[in-house]
């Protein structure tokens, strides 16, 4: 089959879903592979590269799309990209299935299966395809980064001729993925780090990370805010009154607060409030990786950098993994092609759809004329 892969038509995207690389993985697959000419240039990979790699450089998205089999590609399709889609045609990216009714819908009537990335269930085996993950990862670290470049001081302390620097505090909200991304980053940087979150059973993780786990003086905390299959779920108010009580305590203290927390299906929760904000210190920054969620900050402003009167940086941005677009697609491109390993069971260049396989059924969202969304839930955990 071939494999195409267009250049991303949203704004600001840097990232791309196929690399020389893995490209080289899924011909060895019994697969070709198509890129339409310049998909790859903002990530770090020109047409020359994908061509040593064997991949077909196409001229136009629609000869991309007319000619390929399995389109890969990173954000939501465009509506103009759905209605390129085939009879038979598989699409396999993000697409928002749960908030994207009207596309599904034309997907289906279309006659094309598509595969979204972001329903590739959370299980051991499918680790390898789990875009959301190597997504997070990458957010949670340049959270770090875009905080420290803000920060103008060392987040290490240091004993120079010129004087004795403080290690700065970094307060990171919410240990997921990319909560133990920026903690992992923190530290390694040398910054004091405290992280909280509302599963007690990610204090482990935290500290063996060399940061601090930052416990609330809340009896039911065991019980309170506890995941519902390894997620959180919604605290109760006089969970969150004590935990908004440390972290008042808390914002006077910290110069960086990275926020990382998220409830599956929610808005996020409103954890900063604008009385934190006014007690930082000037000069202090705050990371929402929340904002696309509504932010956990009240003052975040999604995809801008803010400065308060009391000179706090908030920053709101959302494009965190196409900033780092050649790690992104470098991870991304490897999560596709592991999905593909998966649908090329016999590695001879012929997918075989298995809608009986639990990761294959859980991430495809049309197929067959239909729409597949949502699935059933999986039974191998
Ligand atoms: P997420 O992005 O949904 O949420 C981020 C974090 O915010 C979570 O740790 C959550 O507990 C926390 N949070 C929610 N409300 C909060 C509050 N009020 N205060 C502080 N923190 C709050 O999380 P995620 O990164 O997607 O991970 C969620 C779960 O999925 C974890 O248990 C993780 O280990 C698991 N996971 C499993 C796999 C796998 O097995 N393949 C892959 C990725 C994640």
């Amino acid at each position: 089959m071939k494999i195409g892969t267009p250049k991303e038509v949203l704004e600001g995207e840097n990232r791309v879903a196929m690399t020389p690389e893995s490209a080289l993985q899924l011909q060895k697959l019994g697969h070709s592979c198509a890129i339409e000419t310049g998909a790859g240039v903002r990530a770090g990979f020109s047409d020359e590269a994908y061509q040593e790699a064997g991949v077909e450089i196409v001229k136009t998205a629609a000869a991309l799309w007319k000619n390929s089999d399995i389109i890969a590609k990173v954000r939501i399709p465009t509506d103009t990209e759905v209605k390129r889609l085939s009879e038979g045609q598989t699409l396999i990216s993000f697409f928002n299935p749960g908030g994207n009714e009207k596309q599904l819908k034309m997907a289906a009537d279309k006659g094309a299966t598509v595969v979204a990335m972001e329903m590739v269930p959370r299980i051991s085996r499918a680790q390898k395809m789990d875009a959301l993950s190597s997504m997070a990862n990458i957010a949670g670290y340049r959270a770090v980064i875009e905080a420290s470049n803000n920060f103008g001081r060392f987040f290490t302390g240091q004993i120079t001729a010129a004087g004795k620097v403080p290690p700065a505090k970094v307060l990171v909200v919410g240990a997921g993925v990319a909560g133990l991304a920026a903690i992992g980053t923190s530290t390694s940087l040398g910054a004091i780090t405290y992280a909280f979150d509302v599963r007690p059973e990610v204090a482990e993780q935290v500290e063996s990370m060399g940061a601090e786990f930052v416990y609330l003086d809340f009896e039911e905390e065991a019980k309170d805010g506890a995941a519902t299959g390894g997620y959180a779920s919604v605290s109760s108010p006089e969970f969150r009154e004590a935990q908004l009580a440390k972290f008042r305590e808390l914002a006077p203290e910290v110069d960086i607060v990275i926020t990382t927390a998220l409830i599956p299906n929610r808005e996020a929760p409103e954890l900063w409030t604008e009385d934190m904000v006014a007690s930082m210190k000037r000069g202090s920054v705050i990371v929402d990786l929340a904002a696309e969620k509504g932010g956990n900050c009240k003052l975040t402003v999604m995809d801008e950098k803010i400065v308060t009167d009391n000179g706090v940086t908030i920053i709101g941005y959302t494009d965190f993994p196409s900033r780092m677009a050649a790690q992104a697609s470098t991870l991304y491109a490897t999560n596709i092609r592991h999905m593909m390993t998966d649908l090329t069971p016999d590695k001879d260049g012929v997918v075989n759809h298995n809608m009986e396989d639990d990761v294959i059924r859980g991430a495809t969202v049309t197929h067959d004329h239909a729409v597949t969304f949502p699935p059933p839930p999986p039974k191998v955990a």
